[in-house]
């Protein structure tokens, strides 16, 4: 079972890594699972675990952030200034100071 460590979110996983077998790949591993009601097995990427600090968070935008690497929230908001603008302006609910919904 994936659970997010944010946010709760708690789903079977099928498979951890950056794809499944013969279907595409992702850029980065993690916990995949395959949706069951597409025709072709589609691979669903759950969640990864942070490259800081190795808790488990799903992909929510208020969870996480991928920048080369995945990064929880508070990791991302404690190293914000490592972030270029761009990708600080792309994830407002994780770099927001407050918290916003
Ligand atoms: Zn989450
Ligand atoms: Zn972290």
């Amino acid at each position: 079972m994936f659970a997010c460590s944010l946010c709760g979110f708690e789903a079977p996983f099928k498979h951890f890594g950056a794809s499944l077998p013969s279907v595409c790949s992702f850029l980065e591993e993690g916990w995949l699972a395959v949706d069951p009601f597409s025709i072709q097995a589609r691979p669903v990427f759950l969640g990864a675990p942070c490259s800081a600090c190795g808790r488990a968070v799903c992909t929510a935008e208020a969870c996480s952030v991928f920048y080369s690497k995945r990064f929880c929230r508070p990791c991302a908001r404690s190293n914000a200034e490592a972030f270029p603008a761009a990708v600080r302006k792309a994830a407002p609910n994780v770099f927001a100071a407050s918290q916003q919904q």
